[in-house]
Order: structure tokens, then sequence, then C-alpha cells
């Protein structure tokens, strides 16, 4: 027989280890499992500049050893392992760990994040933080003057793009249809902007350079020709995947895949399930901002748990 475990925190990012800070504070107890990349997001940037409370930044993997060293302070247990299958129909929550494991809790966090989607090029994941970025705001600043290639045809695309716009001296934006996806007011601000030259019909075709980005090789997909263009970054927006899977048959998500949460609230469709930080999260996706939900998850959980139990 399982042990009824109070709070069980899914993933171990900003948003968990926030949520793992306020909880243990709290007398909770909580467990938090970090998955197949501890620290999340944050781990696979460079410096991260923009977090309140480091003058001088920090590295993104730095920044996580002091969250989750926090959250031990207050006596949260972190163990590693990656929640494959839920059953939220019954009341305490069933959470089946990769190993087979069976766990139970009173109440969940989700905490997965999201995943980047990526083109697939084989040189994408040898260049990655070598001048492959899928953040603009994270790694912008280290292209300040230089020139970089965004892909995409989305808000995010173009959000980047007009970002970078500021910083670089070239921004070339790679759109593989006629047309964007992104918001008419978004599209016009980048056509406005004269740094930014809008590739449309255009793919990328590989990444040039061994140690760090010297180029990217594009093709053009109506007249079949390829064009080198020279850059020392690639900033790939194609859009970003909520690790929502094994938690899909009960909690209800959004057009986008995001979960869906009450207003205000980090409380899912299920009672006492709540979800913070970028699973539920399609427009800041700021590690700060998934502090933020994490912080108001955990008193949401503690809320809950003070409750009376709940007849199912
Ligand atoms: P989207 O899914 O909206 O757009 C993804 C874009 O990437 C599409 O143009 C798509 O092309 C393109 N794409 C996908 N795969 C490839 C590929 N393999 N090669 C080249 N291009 C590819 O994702 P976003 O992240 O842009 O936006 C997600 C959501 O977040 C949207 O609803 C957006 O409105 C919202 N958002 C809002 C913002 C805001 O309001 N400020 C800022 C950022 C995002 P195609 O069109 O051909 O399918």
């Amino acid at each position: 027989m399982s042990t009824i475990l109070p709070l069980i925190i899914i993933g171990g990012g900003p948003a968990g280890y926030t949520a793992a800070i306020y909880a243990a504070r709290a007398g909770l107890c909580p467990v938090l499992y970090q998955g197949p990349n501890p620290g999340g997001q944050l781990t696979i940037t460079g410096e991260v500049e923009n977090y309140p409370g480091y003058r001088n930044g920090i590295t993104g993997p730095a920044m996580m050893e002091d969250f989750q060293a926090q959250a031990e302070r207050f006596g949260t247990v972190v163990k590693t392992g990656t929640i494959t299958q839920v059953d939220f129909s019954t009341y305490p929550r069933r959470l089946i760990l990769d190993s087979g494991e069976s766990l139970l809790a009173q109440s969940v966090i989700i905490a997965a994040g999201a995943s980047a989607k990526w083109l697939g090029l084989p040189a994408e994941k040898r260049l990655y933080g070598r001048g492959v970025s899928a953040c603009a705001i994270c790694d912008g600043f280290f292209f300040k003057g230089k020139t970089v290639v965004v892909v995409g045809g989305g808000d995010t695309a173009a959000e980047e793009s007009l970002y970078l716009a500021n910083l670089c001296k070239k921004v070339h934006l790679l759109v593989r249809k006629g047309q964007m996806r992104a918001s008419k007011i978004m599209q016009e601000r980048v056509f406005k902007n004269t740094n930014i030259q809008t590739w449309f019909h255009t793919e990328v075709r590989d990444i040039i350079g061994q140690e760090h980005v010297e180029a990217v090789e594009a093709i053009d997909a109506i007249a079949q020709t390829t064009t080198m263009i020279e850059a020392t970054g690639l900033f790939v927006a194609i859009g970003h995947q909520p690790n929502t899977l094994p938690f899909l048959p009960y909690i209800t998500v959004d057009r986008q895949g995001y979960i869906q949460t009450k207003p205000g609230t980090t409380q899912t469709n299920i009672p006492g399930i709540f979800a913070a930080g970028d699973i539920q999260d399609p427009h800041y996706r700021q590690a700060v901002t998934a502090a933020g939900t994490g912080c108001m998850a955990a008193l949401e959980a503690e809320r809950f748990l003070q409750q009376p139990p709940i007849n199912f």
C-alpha cells in the first residue's frame, strides 16, 4: 500500500521549485519530481540576466541549483523520475512513474513546462547554445550588433524578430509559406521595420559552422534556389509544445494545448490539481512569471489541503 503524500510537484523548473519552497515552508512536505531535464528550459540557456535579484546575472544551471537548494533547505524531497500516466478520476490521485512505481497524492501541482519545437536538423543540436537558440529574450543580447536569422511565421517569430531588430545589425526572417500566421498588427510592425528582411517560401536547409553558427543555408521552396545567409545566430521560433501528454485524459487544455486554469488562479478542472509555469502559459514564458504562478499554486494547494476530504 503506497503512502498518501499531501502534495506532489511535477517539474523541476522555476515554477516547480518556487511551489516547493512555499509548500515546504507551509509544512506540506512536498515531493518534487524532476524529469529528463532537471532545472527545465533554463538549464539550456546561457546567462540569465533578467531574473530579479542577480545583479550580475547568473548562468541558467547555477540559478536552478540555487532554486533546488532553497527548496531542499525547507524539507522538499527532490526525486528524479518522469510521470508517464495519471489517474485523476479517484481520490487520492494516482501518478505512475516511468519506473512503473505508483504514487498517491492528495494534491498535485503540474509544472512540467513546455518544450520548444525544433527544425530537426542535425546541425541544430550540435550548435545549440553556440548560436542556435529558441529564445530571443534569453539570448538576444549576445548577438548585439550581429546579423541573425529567425525562423517561423507566427507571433513568436514576429515578436522575436522585432526584439532582435533593436539589438542586431540585421534580422533575416524566414517564413516557410507565402504569408505569416502572426496577427496583423505584428506583421505590420515586422514589415515596417527596415532592419528586418522577410523571406517568404523559405526554409532552412542547413546550418553552417563547426564551433559556432557562421551561416544559414536557406532554400526558396518555389524557385528551388539556395541562398547562404551569413549570420552568427539562428533563432528557431516555430512554436512550443506544452508537456501535457500524461494529463490529457483528465485535464482540460486550450486550443493550443496549454492547461486551462480558472482565471486568476492555478486551479485546473480537477479539484486539488493545480498548474503552474509554461505548461499553462502560452504568452509570457519567463522564469519570473513561472515562479510567480508556482507560488500561487502552492498557496492554493495549501488552502485545498485545509479543507475536509472530498467525497468522490
Ligand atoms: P504558431 O504555432 O502560431 O506559429 C508557428 C509558426 O512556425 C508558423 O508560422 C509555422 O508555419 C512555422 N513553422 C512550424 N514548423 C516549421 C518548420 N518546421 N519550419 C519552418 N516554419 C515552421 O506558434 P507561435 O509560438 O508563434 O505562437 C503560439 C501562440 O502564442 C499563438 O497563438 C500566438 O498568437 C501566441 N503568441 C502571442 C504573442 C502575443 O500576443 N504577444 C506572442 C507570442 C505568441 P505555418 O504557418 O506554415 O504553419
